[in-house]
């Protein structure tokens, strides 16, 4: 197990804010932090079972409230990201 420090770019952060709903000022459901979401937009699991700690360029803003938001800032993330997206469900009746 080892640590990590991550400077992730201004462009990961801003592809971040737009996978969010909103904040915990606006969102009461807010409960992710937003190190979690930059960590979906991370693509190598070399890294498995290493403590990484983000670092951001810029502060991130709520897309909801423009409230700024950290690394550690709860966020609420868009459904689609929640959950694996669903198979569209084939209407073929013709029988
Ligand atoms: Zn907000």
């Amino acid at each position: 197990m080892g640590r990590l420090v991550l400077s992730v770019s201004q462009n990961a952060v801003v592809q971040a804010e737009s996978a969010i709903l909103g904040c915990d000022r606006c969102d009461r459901s807010a409960t992710i932090p937003f190190w979690q979401i930059l960590d979906r937009f991370r693509s190598d699991t070399v890294l498995a079972g290493t403590e990484i700690v983000y670092i951001l360029p810029i502060l991130g803003s709520c897309p909801n409230c423009r409230s700024q938001i950290d690394e550690i800032t709860l966020v609420e993330p868009k459904s689609d990201l929640a959950s694996p997206p669903v198979a569209p469900i084939l209407l073929e009746s013709k029988v």
